[in-house]
């Protein structure tokens, strides 16, 4: 089964309204490959995400970067995925890996977030990777496992997950992983959908790969049979997301 090639940018939190405007000029503006060959979602900050989908060109979505794990309510400085539904936001970030560390968002609190947003119709980027020190012990596979497990225990379908692997020292670093790094997760990671969630699952499922990619370094990492696309941070916020992009064909 083919997976259509998947290129996310990620603009965390930056960006004021005018700096928000522009970055979408530029999209609206570039010649891309057709929606046959690429999706692409963009992911703002949540106060942007109305101002952004109004103004995006129609074959490029949203998403937004994070959403509560249950239905709104007294949950102060929380967003449900309730009103991104209300909103029409298809897409939702969850257990980005800057939430895991810096906001203490367990595995199972992802899980849970992942499985409400499912149900409520959102369409989900779930992050996994591991940090330097869990590569350098040789706990890289059971780290991203566990993160991926504590999903599929409460996930029985997966046509709307995208998986991202972001391994945490490749994110902001410059430091990309090399094509063989990437691949070589990426397949142990289709290797455990396939043992756990099924041959199905694994086949159609995408797996992206997210860490200091760039305009440079994407066409290699494209190449790789189990990188069925990207999760873009800072090089999403420069034209050079176009070249990204392009690399989807
Ligand atoms: P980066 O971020 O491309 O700036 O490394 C990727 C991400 O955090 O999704």
């Amino acid at each position: 089964m083919s997976r259509k090639f998947f290129v996310g940018g990620n603009w965390k939190c930056n960006g004021t309204i005018e700096e928000v405007k522009k970055i979408v000029t530029t999209l609206n503006e570039a010649e891309v490959p057709s929606e046959d060959d690429v999706e692409v979602v963009v992911s703002p900050p949540f106060v942007f995400l109305p101002v952004v989908k109004t103004i995006l060109r129609s074959d490029f979505s949203v998403a937004a970067q994070n959403c509560w794990a249950r239905k709104g309510g007294a949950f102060t400085g929380e967003v449900s995925a309730d009103m991104l539904i209300n909103l029409g936001i298809p897409w939702v970030i969850l257990g980005h890996s800057e939430r895991r560390l810096l906001l203490n968002e367990s595995n199972e609190f992802v899980g849970d977030k992942v499985s409400y947003a499912l149900a409520q119709g959102l369409k989900v980027i779930a992050c996994v990777g591991e940090t330097l020190e869990q590569r350098e012990s040789g706990s890289t596979m059971a780290v991203v496992a566990a993160q991926t497990k504590a999903i599929a225990e409460r996930v029985s379908n997966w046509s709307n997950i995208v998986l991202a692997y972001e391994p945490v020292w490749a994110i902001g670093t410059g430091k990309v992983a090399t094509p063989s790094q990437a691949q070589e997760v990426h397949f142990n990671l289709r290797k455990w959908l396939q043992d756990n969630a099924g041959a199905e699952v694994a086949l159609s499922t995408r797996i992206i790969y997210g860490g200091s990619v760039n305009g440079a370094n994407c066409r290699e990492l494209a190449a790789q049979p189990d990188v069925d696309g990207f999760l873009v941070g800072g090089a999403s916020l420069k034209p050079e997301f176009i070249d990204i992009i392009k690399s989807a064909t």
